[in-house]
């Protein structure tokens, strides 16, 4: 797991060292602390870590080397799939960059999965093979990463993607402006959860019936009672 905010979620009494090599020793992966401080090397080095920083603590780093750090005791232990909880949002734009190449290269080099949770659509749009829309903790809509800004089909995923700034002044857009509550999540009432701002609710069954997910075109599922 890689965290949102690198400062929080690293332990500001432990080095870099000691923050990669933790998972090894949980896990008694090495028996000789030659072999493991070689590993600590060598991951450092995959994320870009210069081996000066070996004994450093998070306080001495910039946000980017401590993100760094992060991705490295997510992948110490070879996993096959990483979650990233919102990865860059805690990052300079320039240094988002950066971060995202680096995860973009590691999931090349060891075939990693990853579940890549954003608020930021570009974001999204870069790293992302399937996308899956939230709305109250319920997913909404899921397909590829292409369909989804060409052909969203949830009324809260097109409002999403007409938010998008577009560069291009001779086309022109309309953004929806989202009006209405959202409901608590603890207790979002019997009909569909998005029904208090939906532009396209259909009464009574969108306010007394929550939508199942379904399959409306291969590979393309959405709740919504429209589809
Ligand atoms: S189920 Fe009804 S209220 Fe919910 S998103 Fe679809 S049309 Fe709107």
């Amino acid at each position: 797991m890689v965290f949102q905010d690198p400062f929080s979620s690293l332990n500001p009494r432990m080095s870099v060292s000691d923050l990669i090599k933790e998972s090894f020793d949980i896990h008694k992966v090495y028996k000789k602390e030659k072999d493991r401080d070689e590993r600590v090397s060598e991951i450092m080095e995959v994320v870009g870590l210069s081996p000066r920083l070996v004994n450093s603590y998070p306080h001495e780093l910039d946000g980017g080397r401590r993100q760094r750090v992060g991705i490295a005791r997510a992948i110490a232990l070879n996993p096959k799939c990483i979650v990233l909880d919102e990865p860059v949002s805690a990052l300079d734009v320039s240094v988002q960059a950066q971060i995202l190449n680096l995860l973009d290269r590691l999931q090349d080099e060891f075939k990693l999965t990853y579940l890549f949770i954003a608020h930021d659509l570009s974001v999204v749009k870069h790293v992302s093979d399937r996308i899956a829309v939230m709305y109250v903790g319920k997913m909404v809509e899921l397909t590829d990463y292409k369909t989804i800004f060409k052909e969203p089909l949830h009324p809260y995923s097109r409002a999403l993607i007409s938010a998008i700034p577009t560069p291009n002044l001779k086309k022109k857009e309309e953004r929806i402006i989202l009006e209405g509550d959202v409901p608590s999540p603890i207790n979002p009432g019997p009909g569909c959860r998005f029904y208090p701002r939906c532009r396209d609710r259909i009464d009574p069954v969108c306010k007394e019936t929550e939508p199942e997910m379904r399959e409306v075109k291969p590979g393309h599922f959405v709740a919504c009672h429209r589809e």
